[in-house]
Protein backbone atom coordinates (compact mmCIF):
# COMPACT_ATOMS: atom_id res chain seq x y z
CA UNK A 1 0.00 0.00 0.00
CA UNK A 2 1.30 3.70 -0.78
CA UNK A 3 1.33 5.69 1.92
CA UNK A 4 1.27 9.37 1.18
CA UNK A 5 3.77 11.59 3.06
CA UNK A 6 3.18 15.02 5.49
CA UNK A 7 4.77 17.85 5.24
CA UNK A 8 6.58 19.05 8.45
CA UNK A 9 8.42 22.34 7.26
CA UNK A 10 9.22 21.59 3.85
CA UNK A 11 10.38 18.23 4.01
CA UNK A 12 8.23 15.55 2.93
CA UNK A 13 8.04 12.54 4.84
CA UNK A 14 6.11 9.38 6.64
CA UNK A 15 4.34 10.80 9.79
CA UNK A 16 5.16 8.70 13.09
CA UNK A 17 1.27 9.20 13.76
CA UNK A 18 -1.17 6.45 13.51
CA UNK A 19 -1.97 5.27 9.81
CA UNK A 20 -5.09 7.27 8.82
CA UNK A 21 -7.28 6.92 5.11
CA UNK A 22 -9.06 9.22 3.28
CA UNK A 23 -12.22 7.61 2.27
CA UNK A 24 -14.70 8.61 -0.99
CA UNK A 25 -18.07 9.09 0.72
CA UNK A 26 -19.65 8.50 -2.70
CA UNK A 27 -18.26 4.59 -2.52
CA UNK A 28 -16.59 3.82 0.55
CA UNK A 29 -13.39 3.33 -1.67
CA UNK A 30 -9.99 4.52 -0.28
CA UNK A 31 -8.32 7.09 -1.70
CA UNK A 32 -5.59 7.75 0.31
CA UNK A 33 -3.56 6.25 3.08
CA UNK A 34 -0.73 8.14 5.39
CA UNK A 35 0.47 8.08 8.68
CA UNK A 36 -1.11 10.93 10.91
CA UNK A 37 1.80 13.98 12.56
CA UNK A 38 2.92 12.65 15.45
CA UNK A 39 3.93 14.16 18.88
CA UNK A 40 7.16 14.51 17.20
CA UNK A 41 6.43 15.62 14.12
CA UNK A 42 5.00 18.46 15.78
CA UNK A 43 7.82 19.75 17.54
CA UNK A 44 9.56 19.69 14.59
CA UNK A 45 7.31 21.69 12.61
CA UNK A 46 7.37 24.25 15.52
CA UNK A 47 10.82 24.32 15.49
CA UNK A 48 11.30 24.76 11.56
CA UNK A 49 8.59 27.19 12.18
CA UNK A 50 10.12 29.02 14.70
CA UNK A 51 13.56 29.63 12.04
CA UNK A 52 11.60 30.33 9.83
CA UNK A 53 9.64 33.17 10.54
CA UNK A 54 12.45 34.82 12.89
CA UNK A 55 15.02 34.24 9.46
CA UNK A 56 15.76 38.01 8.76
CA UNK A 57 15.18 36.82 4.93
CA UNK A 58 11.79 36.12 5.51
CA UNK A 59 11.16 39.02 8.58
CA UNK A 60 12.84 41.55 5.87
CA UNK A 61 10.71 40.34 3.46
CA UNK A 62 8.87 43.48 1.49
CA UNK A 63 5.51 42.97 0.99
CA UNK A 64 5.49 42.60 -2.78
CA UNK A 65 7.45 39.50 -2.50
CA UNK A 66 5.09 38.13 -0.02
CA UNK A 67 2.67 39.00 -2.70
CA UNK A 68 4.53 37.21 -5.15
CA UNK A 69 4.37 33.65 -3.65
CA UNK A 70 0.65 33.90 -3.24
CA UNK A 71 -0.36 35.42 -6.80
CA UNK A 72 1.52 32.08 -8.34
CA UNK A 73 0.22 30.17 -5.61
CA UNK A 74 -3.40 31.56 -7.07
CA UNK A 75 -1.79 30.90 -10.63
CA UNK A 76 -1.20 27.33 -9.78
CA UNK A 77 -4.56 26.44 -8.34
CA UNK A 78 -6.22 27.93 -11.27
CA UNK A 79 -4.50 25.98 -13.84
CA UNK A 80 -4.84 23.45 -11.78
CA UNK A 81 -9.04 23.68 -11.20
CA UNK A 82 -10.10 20.14 -13.08
CA UNK A 83 -8.06 18.09 -10.67
CA UNK A 84 -7.99 20.07 -7.27
CA UNK A 85 -12.25 19.86 -7.70
CA UNK A 86 -12.25 16.37 -8.37
CA UNK A 87 -9.67 15.40 -5.42
CA UNK A 88 -11.75 17.86 -2.81
CA UNK A 89 -15.12 15.98 -4.25
CA UNK A 90 -13.05 12.52 -3.15
CA UNK A 91 -12.25 13.62 -0.05
CA UNK A 92 -15.62 15.01 1.07
CA UNK A 93 -17.96 14.24 -1.70
CA UNK A 94 -19.29 17.22 -2.55
CA UNK A 95 -20.25 17.80 -6.17
CA UNK A 96 -17.79 18.72 -8.54
CA UNK A 97 -19.86 21.94 -9.45
CA UNK A 98 -19.20 22.59 -5.68
CA UNK A 99 -15.73 21.99 -5.44
CA UNK A 100 -14.88 23.84 -8.75
CA UNK A 101 -16.30 26.82 -6.60
CA UNK A 102 -14.43 26.32 -3.73
CA UNK A 103 -11.42 25.99 -5.66
CA UNK A 104 -11.67 28.76 -7.39
CA UNK A 105 -12.61 30.85 -4.09
CA UNK A 106 -8.93 29.45 -2.72
CA UNK A 107 -7.62 31.14 -5.87
CA UNK A 108 -9.44 34.27 -5.14
CA UNK A 109 -8.53 34.43 -1.87
CA UNK A 110 -4.73 34.05 -2.12
CA UNK A 111 -5.09 36.81 -5.11
CA UNK A 112 -6.82 39.02 -2.39
CA UNK A 113 -4.28 38.83 0.41
CA UNK A 114 -1.86 39.23 -2.28
CA UNK A 115 -3.52 42.72 -3.00
CA UNK A 116 -4.21 43.05 0.67
CA UNK A 117 -0.94 42.47 2.20
CA UNK A 118 1.22 44.79 -0.31
CA UNK A 119 -1.78 47.88 0.08
CA UNK A 120 -1.06 47.33 4.37
CA UNK A 121 0.75 50.52 5.98
CA UNK A 122 1.28 51.32 9.27
CA UNK A 123 -0.23 54.24 10.89
CA UNK A 124 1.06 57.69 11.62
CA UNK A 125 -0.95 58.73 14.28
CA UNK A 126 -0.80 62.32 14.81
CA UNK A 127 0.77 62.49 18.89
CA UNK A 128 -1.24 64.41 21.83
CA UNK A 129 1.98 65.32 22.90
CA UNK A 130 4.37 68.03 21.69
CA UNK A 131 8.14 66.99 20.44
CA UNK A 132 7.47 63.37 19.46
CA UNK A 133 6.62 61.54 16.57
CA UNK A 134 4.47 58.32 16.89
CA UNK A 135 4.38 55.64 14.27
CA UNK A 136 2.12 52.00 14.26
CA UNK A 137 3.51 49.44 12.31
CA UNK A 138 1.74 45.91 11.82
CA UNK A 139 4.25 42.73 12.85
CA UNK A 140 3.66 39.28 12.45
CA UNK A 141 2.63 36.95 15.72
CA UNK A 142 5.25 34.05 14.96
CA UNK A 143 4.17 30.69 14.90
CA UNK A 144 0.61 30.41 14.46
CA UNK A 145 -2.09 27.70 14.04
CA UNK A 146 -4.62 26.61 12.24
CA UNK A 147 -7.28 23.97 12.48
CA UNK A 148 -9.96 23.26 9.90
CA UNK A 149 -12.99 20.99 9.30
CA UNK A 150 -13.94 18.49 6.69
CA UNK A 151 -16.92 20.88 4.69
CA UNK A 152 -14.62 23.06 2.52
CA UNK A 153 -11.28 22.21 3.12
CA UNK A 154 -9.54 24.20 0.07
CA UNK A 155 -11.54 27.34 0.82
CA UNK A 156 -11.70 27.24 4.61
CA UNK A 157 -7.46 26.22 4.62
CA UNK A 158 -6.86 29.07 2.10
CA UNK A 159 -8.53 31.69 4.12
CA UNK A 160 -6.30 31.15 7.18
CA UNK A 161 -2.83 30.23 5.07
CA UNK A 162 -3.34 33.33 2.91
CA UNK A 163 -3.37 35.89 5.18
CA UNK A 164 -1.19 34.19 8.18
CA UNK A 165 1.46 34.19 5.11
CA UNK A 166 0.88 37.67 3.79
CA UNK A 167 1.50 39.03 7.30
CA UNK A 168 4.56 37.43 7.31
CA UNK A 169 3.93 34.32 9.88
CA UNK A 170 4.65 30.72 9.76
CA UNK A 171 1.87 28.44 9.99
CA UNK A 172 0.86 25.21 10.99
CA UNK A 173 -2.22 23.56 10.02
CA UNK A 174 -3.77 20.45 10.78
CA UNK A 175 -7.04 19.90 8.75
CA UNK A 176 -9.71 17.09 9.31
CA UNK A 177 -9.18 13.66 10.04
CA UNK A 178 -11.94 13.19 7.22
CA UNK A 179 -9.91 15.29 4.82
CA UNK A 180 -5.80 15.28 4.75
CA UNK A 181 -5.79 15.88 1.07
CA UNK A 182 -6.22 18.98 0.07
CA UNK A 183 -3.96 20.16 2.66
CA UNK A 184 -1.21 18.26 1.67
CA UNK A 185 -2.10 19.57 -2.01
CA UNK A 186 -2.10 23.08 -0.90
CA UNK A 187 1.48 22.28 0.61
CA UNK A 188 3.15 21.38 -2.66
CA UNK A 189 1.38 24.60 -4.13
CA UNK A 190 2.83 26.69 -1.84
CA UNK A 191 6.43 24.80 -1.77
CA UNK A 192 5.93 25.17 -5.58
CA UNK A 193 5.08 28.98 -5.86
CA UNK A 194 8.68 29.51 -3.66
CA UNK A 195 7.44 29.82 0.16
CA UNK A 196 10.56 29.19 1.90
CA UNK A 197 10.69 26.06 4.06
CA UNK A 198 9.75 25.90 7.35
CA UNK A 199 6.63 28.72 6.78
CA UNK A 200 4.03 25.96 6.38
CA UNK A 201 3.75 22.60 7.82
CA UNK A 202 0.64 20.60 7.60
CA UNK A 203 -0.12 17.79 10.38
CA UNK A 204 -2.91 15.32 9.45
CA UNK A 205 -4.25 13.37 12.80
CA UNK A 206 -7.05 13.42 14.94
CA UNK A 207 -8.40 16.56 16.45
CA UNK A 208 -8.34 15.00 20.07
CA UNK A 209 -4.19 14.23 19.83
CA UNK A 210 -2.56 16.28 17.39
CA UNK A 211 -4.77 19.29 17.00
CA UNK A 212 -4.79 19.53 20.66
CA UNK A 213 -0.90 19.60 21.62
CA UNK A 214 -0.65 22.18 18.50
CA UNK A 215 -3.36 24.42 19.93
CA UNK A 216 -1.11 23.92 23.60
CA UNK A 217 2.26 24.50 22.44
CA UNK A 218 3.37 27.49 24.13
CA UNK A 219 5.28 28.70 20.82
CA UNK A 220 2.20 28.76 18.91
CA UNK A 221 0.66 32.35 19.13
CA UNK A 222 -2.20 32.14 17.74
CA UNK A 223 -5.15 29.72 17.18
CA UNK A 224 -7.63 30.24 14.43
CA UNK A 225 -10.27 27.23 14.11
CA UNK A 226 -13.24 26.63 11.84
CA UNK A 227 -15.34 23.98 13.01
CA UNK A 228 -17.82 22.91 15.64
CA UNK A 229 -18.97 24.72 18.84
CA UNK A 230 -18.21 22.55 21.63
CA UNK A 231 -14.33 21.95 19.98
CA UNK A 232 -14.13 26.00 19.76
CA UNK A 233 -14.95 26.74 23.49
CA UNK A 234 -12.51 24.16 24.10
CA UNK A 235 -9.81 25.59 21.93
CA UNK A 236 -10.83 29.21 23.43
CA UNK A 237 -10.18 27.86 26.77
CA UNK A 238 -6.65 27.04 25.80
CA UNK A 239 -6.33 29.96 24.08
CA UNK A 240 -7.00 32.08 27.61
CA UNK A 241 -4.64 29.92 29.40
CA UNK A 242 -1.95 30.87 27.17
CA UNK A 243 -3.17 34.45 26.54
CA UNK A 244 -3.39 34.05 22.98
CA UNK A 245 -5.61 35.69 20.14
CA UNK A 246 -8.03 32.85 19.11
CA UNK A 247 -10.62 33.29 16.04
CA UNK A 248 -13.49 30.86 15.89
CA UNK A 249 -15.75 30.45 13.05
CA UNK A 250 -18.40 27.48 14.68
CA UNK A 251 -21.48 26.54 14.00
CA UNK A 252 -25.35 27.55 13.01
CA UNK A 253 -28.70 27.06 12.86
CA UNK A 254 -29.58 30.35 10.84
CA UNK A 255 -33.04 31.11 10.22
CA UNK A 256 -34.71 32.39 6.53
CA UNK A 257 -37.73 34.74 6.53
CA UNK A 258 -39.83 35.41 3.59
CA UNK A 259 -42.38 38.06 3.88
CA UNK A 260 -45.60 38.39 2.34
CA UNK A 261 -44.32 40.53 -0.46
CA UNK A 262 -41.46 38.31 -1.26
CA UNK A 263 -40.84 37.11 -5.42
CA UNK A 264 -42.23 33.47 -4.31
CA UNK A 265 -39.86 31.65 -7.25
CA UNK A 266 -36.85 33.57 -5.96
CA UNK A 267 -37.37 32.68 -2.19
CA UNK A 268 -38.33 28.88 -3.33
CA UNK A 269 -35.00 28.51 -5.46
CA UNK A 270 -32.43 30.85 -2.43
CA UNK A 271 -34.30 28.28 0.58
CA UNK A 272 -33.64 25.09 -1.64
CA UNK A 273 -29.70 26.50 -2.56
CA UNK A 274 -29.75 27.57 0.72
CA UNK A 275 -30.19 24.33 2.86
CA UNK A 276 -29.44 21.49 0.67
CA UNK A 277 -26.20 22.79 -1.48
CA UNK A 278 -23.48 20.79 -0.01
CA UNK A 279 -26.34 18.70 1.79
CA UNK A 280 -26.74 20.80 4.34
CA UNK A 281 -22.94 20.46 5.41
CA UNK A 282 -22.62 24.00 5.78
CA UNK A 283 -22.40 25.97 9.19
CA UNK A 284 -23.93 29.23 7.04
CA UNK A 285 -27.14 26.33 5.98
CA UNK A 286 -30.40 28.01 6.17
CA UNK A 287 -31.76 25.34 8.59
CA UNK A 288 -34.80 27.19 10.06
CA UNK A 289 -37.63 28.44 7.68
CA UNK A 290 -39.96 31.46 8.73
CA UNK A 291 -42.56 32.05 6.42
CA UNK A 292 -45.59 34.75 6.37
CA UNK A 293 -48.77 32.94 6.91
CA UNK A 294 -50.13 34.45 3.63
CA UNK A 295 -47.64 33.37 1.49
CA UNK A 296 -46.82 29.76 3.05
CA UNK A 297 -49.03 27.65 0.64
CA UNK A 298 -47.40 29.23 -2.43
CA UNK A 299 -44.23 29.26 -1.05
CA UNK A 300 -44.20 25.88 0.56
CA UNK A 301 -45.56 24.06 -2.84
CA UNK A 302 -42.75 25.65 -5.16
CA UNK A 303 -40.33 24.66 -2.40
CA UNK A 304 -41.59 20.84 -2.46
CA UNK A 305 -41.26 20.75 -6.13
CA UNK A 306 -38.06 21.91 -6.32
CA UNK A 307 -36.75 19.97 -3.61
CA UNK A 308 -37.89 16.97 -5.04
CA UNK A 309 -36.61 17.69 -8.67
CA UNK A 310 -33.38 17.63 -6.99
CA UNK A 311 -30.55 15.12 -8.71
CA UNK A 312 -29.46 12.91 -5.83
CA UNK A 313 -26.12 11.42 -8.11
CA UNK A 314 -22.36 10.62 -8.17
CA UNK A 315 -20.55 13.94 -7.25
CA UNK A 316 -18.08 13.30 -10.14
CA UNK A 317 -21.08 13.63 -12.62
CA UNK A 318 -22.10 16.83 -14.10
CA UNK A 319 -25.14 18.19 -13.19
CA UNK A 320 -25.60 16.52 -9.47
CA UNK A 321 -26.94 18.54 -6.69
CA UNK A 322 -26.62 16.45 -3.87
CA UNK A 323 -23.82 14.14 -3.18
CA UNK A 324 -23.24 11.54 -0.43
CA UNK A 325 -22.66 13.18 3.69
CA UNK A 326 -18.92 12.66 4.67
CA UNK A 327 -19.45 9.36 6.66
CA UNK A 328 -22.15 6.69 7.70
CA UNK A 329 -21.75 7.79 10.99
CA UNK A 330 -22.91 11.27 10.16
CA UNK A 331 -25.90 10.06 8.15
CA UNK A 332 -26.95 8.23 11.20
CA UNK A 333 -26.80 11.63 13.43
CA UNK A 334 -28.62 13.40 10.54
CA UNK A 335 -31.32 10.42 10.47
CA UNK A 336 -31.63 10.54 14.16
CA UNK A 337 -32.39 14.07 14.01
CA UNK A 338 -35.55 13.16 11.58
CA UNK A 339 -36.69 10.54 13.95
CA UNK A 340 -36.39 13.31 16.79
CA UNK A 341 -38.58 15.57 14.76
CA UNK A 342 -41.03 12.80 14.35
CA UNK A 343 -41.22 12.00 18.00
CA UNK A 344 -41.56 15.72 18.87
CA UNK A 345 -44.74 16.07 16.55
CA UNK A 346 -43.33 16.88 13.32
CA UNK A 347 -44.06 16.00 10.14
CA UNK A 348 -42.34 14.84 7.35
CA UNK A 349 -43.41 17.01 4.02
CA UNK A 350 -40.44 15.11 1.84
CA UNK A 351 -37.24 12.87 1.72
CA UNK A 352 -36.62 11.70 5.69
CA UNK A 353 -34.83 8.40 4.21
CA UNK A 354 -31.78 7.15 3.09
CA UNK A 355 -32.95 6.94 -1.33
CA UNK A 356 -33.52 3.84 -2.39
CA UNK A 357 -31.71 4.45 -5.89
CA UNK A 358 -29.33 0.67 -6.15
CA UNK A 359 -26.71 3.14 -7.49
CA UNK A 360 -26.21 4.77 -4.87
CA UNK A 361 -26.19 2.51 -1.75
CA UNK A 362 -22.76 2.10 -1.42
CA UNK A 363 -22.51 6.32 -0.68
CA UNK A 364 -23.68 8.12 2.18
CA UNK A 365 -26.68 9.73 0.55
CA UNK A 366 -29.65 10.91 2.39
CA UNK A 367 -32.94 12.25 1.04
CA UNK A 368 -33.36 16.62 0.81
CA UNK A 369 -35.95 16.57 4.12
CA UNK A 370 -38.30 19.70 4.83
CA UNK A 371 -40.59 19.27 8.25
CA UNK A 372 -43.26 20.76 9.21
CA UNK A 373 -45.44 21.11 12.39
CA UNK A 374 -43.00 21.88 14.94
CA UNK A 375 -42.12 25.10 16.30
CA UNK A 376 -38.67 26.56 16.98
CA UNK A 377 -38.68 25.26 20.87
CA UNK A 378 -38.44 21.81 19.18
CA UNK A 379 -34.57 20.05 19.96
CA UNK A 380 -34.44 19.95 15.80
CA UNK A 381 -34.81 23.89 15.79
CA UNK A 382 -31.90 24.04 18.13
CA UNK A 383 -29.33 21.98 17.67
CA UNK A 384 -27.02 22.05 14.34
CA UNK A 385 -27.87 19.09 12.26
CA UNK A 386 -25.00 19.74 9.62
CA UNK A 387 -27.27 17.95 7.31
CA UNK A 388 -30.00 18.30 4.64
CA UNK A 389 -32.87 18.80 6.78
CA UNK A 390 -35.17 22.05 6.76
CA UNK A 391 -38.02 22.83 9.10
CA UNK A 392 -40.19 25.18 7.89
CA UNK A 393 -42.51 26.91 10.40
CA UNK A 394 -45.08 30.06 9.38
CA UNK A 395 -45.45 33.41 11.16
CA UNK A 396 -47.92 36.36 11.17
CA UNK A 397 -46.63 38.79 13.36
CA UNK A 398 -42.93 40.42 12.50
CA UNK A 399 -42.15 40.62 16.18
CA UNK A 400 -42.86 37.84 17.10
CA UNK A 401 -41.03 36.34 14.50
CA UNK A 402 -37.76 38.34 14.91
CA UNK A 403 -38.12 36.71 18.48
CA UNK A 404 -37.92 33.31 17.49
CA UNK A 405 -35.17 33.80 14.94
CA UNK A 406 -33.32 34.92 17.64
CA UNK A 407 -33.87 32.90 19.88
CA UNK A 408 -31.01 30.16 19.60
CA UNK A 409 -27.95 30.46 20.95
CA UNK A 410 -26.00 30.91 17.23
CA UNK A 411 -25.84 33.29 15.14
CA UNK A 412 -23.86 32.88 11.96
CA UNK A 413 -26.26 34.00 8.98
CA UNK A 414 -29.46 34.70 8.27
CA UNK A 415 -31.61 35.40 4.98
CA UNK A 416 -34.19 37.68 4.34
CA UNK A 417 -36.68 37.61 1.45
CA UNK A 418 -39.15 40.59 0.60
CA UNK A 419 -39.37 43.20 -2.32
CA UNK A 420 -39.42 46.03 0.56
CA UNK A 421 -35.96 47.06 0.87
CA UNK A 422 -36.60 49.17 3.89
CA UNK A 423 -37.95 46.85 5.77
CA UNK A 424 -35.29 43.99 4.95
CA UNK A 425 -32.67 46.58 6.42
CA UNK A 426 -34.99 47.52 9.19
CA UNK A 427 -35.04 43.53 10.04
CA UNK A 428 -31.32 42.88 9.11
CA UNK A 429 -30.77 45.69 11.79
CA UNK A 430 -32.11 43.57 14.47
CA UNK A 431 -31.16 39.49 13.57
CA UNK A 432 -28.43 38.87 15.74
CA UNK A 433 -26.30 37.05 13.36
CA UNK A 434 -22.95 37.96 11.52
CA UNK A 435 -24.50 38.10 7.86
CA UNK A 436 -27.60 38.91 6.61
CA UNK A 437 -28.50 37.86 2.64
CA UNK A 438 -31.35 39.52 1.80
CA UNK A 439 -33.04 38.04 -1.37
CA UNK A 440 -30.28 36.07 -2.31
CA UNK A 441 -28.09 33.35 0.39
CA UNK A 442 -24.61 31.65 0.78
CA UNK A 443 -23.21 34.46 -1.95
CA UNK A 444 -19.66 35.79 -0.31
CA UNK A 445 -17.29 38.03 -1.10
CA UNK A 446 -13.66 37.84 0.07
CA UNK A 447 -13.90 41.78 0.95
CA UNK A 448 -16.60 41.30 3.30
CA UNK A 449 -16.06 40.25 6.83
CA UNK A 450 -17.61 37.27 8.01
CA UNK A 451 -17.89 35.61 11.35
CA UNK A 452 -20.61 34.73 14.14
CA UNK A 453 -22.52 36.54 16.72
CA UNK A 454 -23.39 34.43 20.13
CA UNK A 455 -21.73 30.73 20.23
CA UNK A 456 -21.25 30.72 16.43
CA UNK A 457 -17.92 32.30 16.98
CA UNK A 458 -15.38 35.09 18.16
CA UNK A 459 -13.74 37.37 15.19
CA UNK A 460 -13.84 37.75 11.61
CA UNK A 461 -12.03 36.43 8.54
CA UNK A 462 -11.69 38.07 5.17
CA UNK A 463 -11.44 41.82 4.47
CA UNK A 464 -8.45 43.61 5.31
CA UNK A 465 -8.88 42.78 9.17
CA UNK A 466 -8.75 39.15 8.14
CA UNK A 467 -4.71 40.32 7.56
CA UNK A 468 -4.56 42.18 10.77
CA UNK A 469 -6.30 39.42 12.39
CA UNK A 470 -2.94 37.46 11.68
CA UNK A 471 -0.91 40.67 13.15
CA UNK A 472 0.15 42.47 16.37
CA UNK A 473 0.31 46.52 16.12
CA UNK A 474 3.80 47.96 17.78
CA UNK A 475 3.38 51.70 18.43
CA UNK A 476 6.60 53.42 18.77
CA UNK A 477 7.72 56.92 19.98
CA UNK A 478 10.75 59.25 18.59
CA UNK A 479 11.42 62.04 20.18
CA UNK A 480 11.97 65.33 17.14
CA UNK A 481 13.53 67.13 20.17
CA UNK A 482 15.07 67.16 23.31
CA UNK A 483 12.86 64.62 24.63
CA UNK A 484 10.35 64.68 27.46
CA UNK A 485 11.46 62.32 30.05
CA UNK A 486 11.46 65.06 32.55
CA UNK A 487 9.84 64.72 36.29
CA UNK A 488 7.42 66.83 35.01
CA UNK A 489 4.24 67.88 36.83
P1 LIG B 1 -16.79 18.93 13.03
O1 LIG B 1 -18.04 18.90 13.80
O2 LIG B 1 -16.75 19.83 11.84
O3 LIG B 1 -16.16 17.59 12.78
P2 LIG B 1 -14.81 19.45 14.98
O4 LIG B 1 -14.82 20.64 15.83
O5 LIG B 1 -14.88 18.12 15.63
O6 LIG B 1 -15.92 19.75 13.98
O7 LIG B 1 -13.52 19.41 14.04
C1 LIG B 1 -12.96 20.52 13.39
C2 LIG B 1 -11.45 20.41 13.46
O8 LIG B 1 -11.07 20.47 14.83
C3 LIG B 1 -10.88 19.10 12.93
O9 LIG B 1 -9.65 19.37 12.27
C4 LIG B 1 -10.67 18.30 14.19
O10 LIG B 1 -9.69 17.31 14.04
C5 LIG B 1 -10.22 19.39 15.14
N1 LIG B 1 -10.37 19.06 16.57
C6 LIG B 1 -11.30 18.26 17.15
N2 LIG B 1 -11.09 18.18 18.49
C7 LIG B 1 -10.01 18.96 18.76
C8 LIG B 1 -9.28 19.30 19.96
N3 LIG B 1 -9.64 18.82 21.14
N4 LIG B 1 -8.24 20.13 19.86
C9 LIG B 1 -7.87 20.65 18.66
N5 LIG B 1 -8.50 20.35 17.50
C10 LIG B 1 -9.55 19.53 17.54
Amino acid sequence: MELLNIFIGGEWRQGCGELMHSYFPADGSVNASLHAAGLNDLEDAVARAERAWRDPAWRNSLPHQRARILSRVADIIEARLDELAERQTRDNGKPLAETRGLVMSAAGTARYYAAACELLEGELPTPRIVDVLTLSRYEPLGVVAAITPWNSPIASEMQKIAPAIAAGNAVILKPAEATPLMALVLAEIFEQAGLPAGLLSVLPGKGSVIGDALARHPKVRKISFTGGTTTGRHLAHVAAEKLIPTSLELGGKSPTIVLEDADIEQAARGICYGIFSSGGQACIAGARLFVHQSVYQPLMARLLELTQGLRLAHPLTPGTHIGPLISRSHRESVMNYVRLAQEEGGQVLCGGEIPADASLADGNWFQPTIITGLTNQARVCQEEIFGPVLVAMPFNDEQALLREANDSVFGLAAGIWTRDSGRALRLAEQLETGTVWINTYKVFSISTPFGGFKESGLGREKGIQGLKAWMQQKSIYLATGNGVNTWCD
